[in-house]
């Protein structure tokens, strides 16, 4: 099977690559091509990863898949949420992410945390599908370890961040490894009428 993984992040698809592989999945993914920047103004993870999937499949002409990822605390209403990537601003960088969500839970309230991965996909003959992964931690008061991106150094899983852990133990446990595991679980449910 050939798809195309809408990101345009390196680290990303190397990420993903890698789970594909760990979950068994028989896919070419194809690199190298184009599409248009799309706007993720949908309300629902779900939702923006949709529209990245279907802009891509009308680009390329190939099955696409597409990820959203957002992370949700308690304290702070589930906020960041779904503008986890703007939280700080439209051209925010991970380390001013962090820095806000760090200064927003300086007030107390309760750390638990969740990250969700929302996957979409989406064939040239117009069948969709999309999966969720969740993975359940909490948000340190600073940054521990150097591995990863974006929120990694403050979301503790078991007394260790993520930017504490290897790319290979990430990749086991990351809510879009579990989501990969339900998108391929999805797909062999779907069989070939997909
Ligand atoms: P995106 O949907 O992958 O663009 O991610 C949305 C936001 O969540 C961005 O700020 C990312 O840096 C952050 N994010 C996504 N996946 C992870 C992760 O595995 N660890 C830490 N932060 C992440």
């Amino acid at each position: 099977m050939r798809i195309v993984i809408a990101s345009k992040n390196e680290h990303k698809i190397a990420e993903v690559r890698r789970i594909l592989g760990d979950v068994g999945l028989d896919v070419d993914i194809v690199s190298g091509l184009r599409w248009p920047d799309v706007e993720e103004t949908a309300k629902t993870l779900a939702g923006n990863a949709l529209l990245k999937a279907r802009a891509v499949v009308v680009a390329t002409g190939l099955p696409a898949v597409a990820d959203d990822t957002g992370l949700f605390v308690d304290a702070l209403g589930g906020a960041p949420g779904v503008h986890s990537a703007r939280y700080a601003g439209a051209d925010a960088s991970d380390e001013d992410n962090v820095s806000k969500l760090l200064r927003e839970l300086e007030g107390g309230g309760d750390r638990s945390a969740r990250f969700v991965t929302a996957i979409a996909y989406v064939t040239p003959s117009g069948h969709e599908l999309t999966v969720e992964g969740v993975l359940e931690g909490s948000i340190e008061t600073h940054r521990r370890g150097t591995n990863g991106f974006g929120y990694d150094p403050v979301f503790v899983v078991e007394g260790r961040t993520l930017a504490e852990r290897t790319a290979a133990e990430k990749s086991v446990m990351s809510h879009r490894a579990r989501a990969f595991r339900a998108f391929a679980d999805a797909l062999a449910e779907a069989g070939s009428g997909i």
